[in-house]
């Protein structure tokens, strides 16, 4: 059953160009539709600049969407009276890359869990204590920890208190933003696996976002892959790592020498992501496509269907159903 589906979705900003001050637009999301199931990992993957953060932060609603809709069990979260938006906010909850960044350096870690207790629910202080060292317990913390501040932390403690902040309501849905990739290698495995251990524990779904494919690989039940502000393919893990469809997708497996087998195809790509204020016509992938014929240029492809759970959307694609 979806917790969270996300239906045309688009996101644009206006930026100013260069020394002529020529107001353009910047497509970071576009028309994206994408179902969440409850109780999955749907990780989103693609390159830095492909639009996966901007499509988190819009789930969120801390970027303004200018068309489409994120319906959360049942409901138009953009359409949402304000007590409605109060009780997703409660909910659905956010893990950002950068666990200094999202955290108030003037706050004791106790204060800083404690707040959204005290401004969302009407617990006594001894039921806001009690929440508050229980929840620290799961992430990791111990109680010692409360009383400091979060300079007194190592970037992977850190990381601990944001996942603690993002429980403390009980939510049902997290995005996680690149939860991993500000840390070490060592530090990230721990985090990896503490993600994976509450999921269960408190029976949580996830967007996932990350540039890692093997993170991705080890934890996620799905991934979208995403191009340009586009889903460009969507499928199991297994029908994305094993049997990818998209030349994308082939190229990004590429870039990783661990998941692809000798003798397997290789696509190594050229040159940069597109500007997303200058979207290529057609097929958004064209430019950077070793397989571009001429239709690519004019066209967009439709979404084939391989299986089931298998979508790509390349003219190359052939369904198996
Ligand atoms: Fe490449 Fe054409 Fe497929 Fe786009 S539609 S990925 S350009 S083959």
């Amino acid at each position: 059953m979806a917790l969270l589906n996300i239906e045309n979705l688009s996101v644009e900003y206006k930026s100013k160009r260069g020394i002529t001050g020529k107001t353009e637009t910047i497509h970071a999301v576009n028309n994206i539709s994408l179902e969440i199931n409850k109780g999955e990992i749907l990780a989103v993957a693609g390159e830095s600049g492909c639009g996966k953060s901007t499509l988190a932060k819009a789930i969120m609603l801390l970027e303004n969407a200018c068309g489409g809709k994120i319906i959360f069990e049942g409901k138009n979260v953009l359409k949402m009276n304000k007590a409605e938006l109060k009780c997703f906010r409660q909910k659905v909850q956010m893990i950002f890359q950068n666990p200094y960044a999202s955290l108030n350096p003037k706050m004791k870690i106790f204060d800083t869990l404690a707040e959204p207790l005290k401004i969302n629910t009407d617990l006594t202080n001894e039921q806001i204590k009690k929440t508050v060292i229980d929840t620290a317990c799961k992430a990791g913390l111990d109680e010692e920890c409360l009383k400091l501040y979060p300079h007194e932390f190592s970037g992977g403690q850190r990381q601990r208190i944001a996942i603690a902040r993002a429980l403390i309501l009980n939510p049902e849905f997290i995005l996680a933003d690149e939860p991993v990739s500000a840390l070490d290698v060592s530090i990230q495995a721990q985090i990896i696996n503490l993600l994976k251990q509450l999921k269960d524990d408190y029976n949580l779904t996830f967007l996932f976002i990350s540039h890692d494919l093997s993170v991705i690989k080890y934890l996620s039940d799905r991934v979208a892959v995403m191009y340009l502000g586009e889903i460009v393919e969507i499928g199991t893990t297994d029908e994305i790592f094993f049997t990818p469809e998209h030349p994308y997708t082939k190229a990004l497996l590429s870039s990783v020498p661990q998941i692809t087998k000798t003798g397997d195809e290789k696509i190594i790509l050229e040159g940069d992501l597109p500007s997303p204020a200058d979207l290529p016509q057609g097929c958004k992938f064209h430019t950077r496509c070793p397989y571009c014929m001429p239709v690519c240029r004019e066209k967009m492809p439709d979404e084939t269907r391989i299986t089931d759970t298998h979508y790509v959307k390349c003219f190359l694609a052939k369904s198996m159903i």
